[in-house]
């Protein structure tokens, strides 16, 4: 099957009895939507993929209504990421490359991957506006974000999971954008645990490569974990998404102050505000932001 015909989806197994999950996603038709979106070129549309894929799938692991935060800081080719994910499997990211060559430290420190050094921050919120998350925070250490999120699971929340992302590239267009998710839950055996530390980051990587083909996938999961029974949790289609709006925009502009919302207009009729998110563009006319002003902020929803 041509990959531009996939859907864009997980797939979600628990063990019977329940000890082990396995997470299937494949999303390069959602992907190949977001960087249109985006207006991303060459080897930054892998580090949102990355970004994207990794996001989806600790969201695909968490109850409803707790969403995902992840802001991703390189020091390489790729310099932040932030991406929000619903266990829903909406999603929605933007992505800043470092452009200057002279800051990237990539390629300088050995063969660290594109991401460089950095630090890769989870938040867990009950929804986007959620008032007490939490966070994790863990080093990018090789500059790959599967091994960084691998890092995350095991030093900051302690949970024995192994992540590998497959994204790959003909040419300049992204063709594959897929993740594989292995993580123990309580219950699982001694042998189940040390087969799934064992497990390296190829295997992973293989393993997501499956992510378009259930069955194929599951079947390699098996292979993997000791030939355990599966059953199929979910399968949903994952979707772009996104919460902006021009509510929420005059809301920032009025949180900005006067003085700053008057110097962003200058002699123009209007401003013009672009979500990063979705590039939805925005103008607020002189007219609505003198009206702002003339209020009281807090009244304003
Ligand atoms: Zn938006």
């Amino acid at each position: 099957m041509k990959d531009a015909l996939l859907k864009s989806e997980w797939n979600k197994w628990l063990a019977d009895p329940g000890s082990i999950r396995l997470v299937a996603v494949e999303a390069g038709d959602l992907l190949r939507q977001l960087i249109v979106q985006q207006g991303l070129r060459g080897l930054a549309q892998g580090g949102y993929a990355e970004a994207v894929v990794g996001s989806l799938l600790i969201a695909s692991l968490h109850k409803s209504n707790e969403s995902i935060n992840m802001n991703a800081q390189g020091s390489g080719l790729f310099k932040q990421a932030i991406v929000d994910a619903s266990p829903e499997g909406r999603v929605r990211g933007f992505f800043v490359e470092q452009l200057d060559a002279e800051l990237q430290t990539y390629g300088i420190d050995g063969d660290n991957g594109p991401w460089g050094s950095g630090v890769l921050s989870i938040l867990y919120t009950k929804n986007f506006e959620g008032k007490q998350p939490y966070k994790g925070m863990v080093a990018i250490a090789t500059g790959y974000m599967d091994e960084a999120i691998n890092d995350y699971y095991r030093d900051s929340e302690q949970l024995v999971s192994k992540v590998g992302l497959y994204i790959e590239f003909d040419g300049e267009r992204l063709m594959h954008a897929r993740g594989a998710l292995i993580q123990v839950l309580g219950g699982a055996t001694p042998a189940e645990v040390k087969a799934i530390n064992e497990l390296n980051i190829d295997q992973m990587r293989d393993l997501a490569s499956l992510a378009h083909k259930p069955d194929a996938f599951l079947a390699q999961g098996k292979k993997l974990l000791g030939e355990r029974t599966f059953q199929l949790l979910e399968q949903r289609p994952l979707e772009k998404f996104c919460t902006c709006s021009l509510e929420r925009i005059e809301r920032a502009l009025v949180l900005t102050g006067e003085q700053d919302a008057m110097d962003a207009l200058g002699e123009d009729p209007a401003v013009k505000v672009t979500c990063d998110f979705c590039r939805t563009e925005y103008h607020v006319p002189r007219e609505r932001i003198k009206a702002l002003f003339a209020r009281d902020p807090s009244q304003l929803q």
